[in-house]
């Protein structure tokens, strides 16, 4: 469960998610310091940042789905990095 041949980028997971994958997303999307996961719709300036759940990551205003992620996106966010870290 570690390579998949079928990613043209290097190492990925796909759904469902651990407990702890969703977290780790979660804390990816909202760490401000790489581009976060977004739908490809535009929903008129509204908040297009993909929600990580077990089943994969939805989009808070349509039925956008996406089933996999960068195994990097699992790494904890080094907290010297982070931009809104809460203090
Ligand atoms: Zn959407």
């Amino acid at each position: 469960m570690s390579d998949d041949p079928r990613a043209p980028f290097g190492d990925i997971i796909e759904a469902p998610f651990s407990s702890e994958q969703v977290d780790a997303l979660n804390r990816y999307q909202r760490s401000g310091v790489f581009h976060e996961f977004t739908c490809a719709e535009h929903h008129d300036g509204a908040d297009r940042t993909l929600v990580a759940t077990r089943q994969g990551w939805i989009c808070p205003h349509c039925d956008y789905r996406q089933s996999w992620a960068h195994r990097a996106m699992l790494d904890p966010v080094p907290y010297s990095l982070t931009k809104r870290g809460h203090p």
